[in-house]
């Protein structure tokens, strides 16, 4: 298969719902290590990234527009840590397509590594740290793998996921590190991270609109 603009507007706005029902849970896990808002934050960003993606014509603008019109409408709603990191990311996604009409099934795995690589190069954060990095990077090596290993597209972003919730739930036994809640020292241990959370959630609704 392969995918084009109007499957990335999918994709966000399979996200966008999926945020918003994670909402809530988002926003209790943050307001354990950190301030409460992460919820808020994420359901913000990606009912940006809904609105303007709505008017676009979908006949015409290439994935590498319809990224960068992503990261920028993330970056400009929110105003917590995750908006320049998810910016980042979109917008390494869009560098990552430039030029194509349609992305076909290994370009996608490429983009999905570049949003990884975007966020881990944004924060600043090493795995272990007890940030989102921790689901994104596996879930991005996972994928890559299934990829080189002959799995389809929807095979490979199942494997994505799977090792993002190992990740996610591998932050409880993590000292944060980074952000917010790094401040809180060992008093961390033993909650999930919720950029990590989020990043489970996000990572299945990709995996939702893309796979079968
Ligand atoms: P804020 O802490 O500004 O309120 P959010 O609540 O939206 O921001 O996001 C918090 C999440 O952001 C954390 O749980 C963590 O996963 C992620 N995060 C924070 N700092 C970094 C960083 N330097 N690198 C990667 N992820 C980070
Ligand atoms: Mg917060
Ligand atoms: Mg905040």
């Amino acid at each position: 298969m392969t995918i084009d603009a109007a499957d990335l507007k999918r994709m966000f706005d399979t996200i966008a719902v999926a945020i918003e029902a994670d909402r809530d849970r988002l926003c209790q896990l943050d307001g354990v290590i950190g301030d409460a808002d992460h919820g808020i934050a994420m359901a913000l960003g990606f009912n940006a990234v809904r609105d303007a993606l709505a008017p676009l014509d979908l006949a015409s603008i290439e994935p590498t527009a319809l990224l960068n019109t992503a990261a920028k409408s993330f970056l400009n709603a929110v105003g917590a840590s995750s908006g320049p990191l998810y910016a980042t990311a979109f917008m390494r996604a869009a560098a990552a397509a430039k030029g194509k009409a349609t992305l076909a099934e290994a370009d996608f795995i490429t983009l999905f590594q570049a949003m990884a690589q975007g966020i881990k190069d944004r924060g600043k954060a090493e795995p272990g740290e007890k940030t989102m990095v921790d689901a994104w990077q596996p879930a991005a090596e996972a994928a890559a793998a299934a990829n080189l290993a002959g799995k389809n597209l929807a095979q490979s972003l199942e494997a994505a996921l799977a090792a993002a919730g190992r990740g996610a739930e591998a932050t409880k036994d993590m000292i944060a590190a980074k952000g917010r809640s790094s401040r809180l020292g060992e008093r961390s241990l033993g909650h999930v991270d919720p950029g990590a959370a989020s990043a489970v959630t996000v990572i299945g609704a990709i995996r939702d609109s893309v796979g079968p």
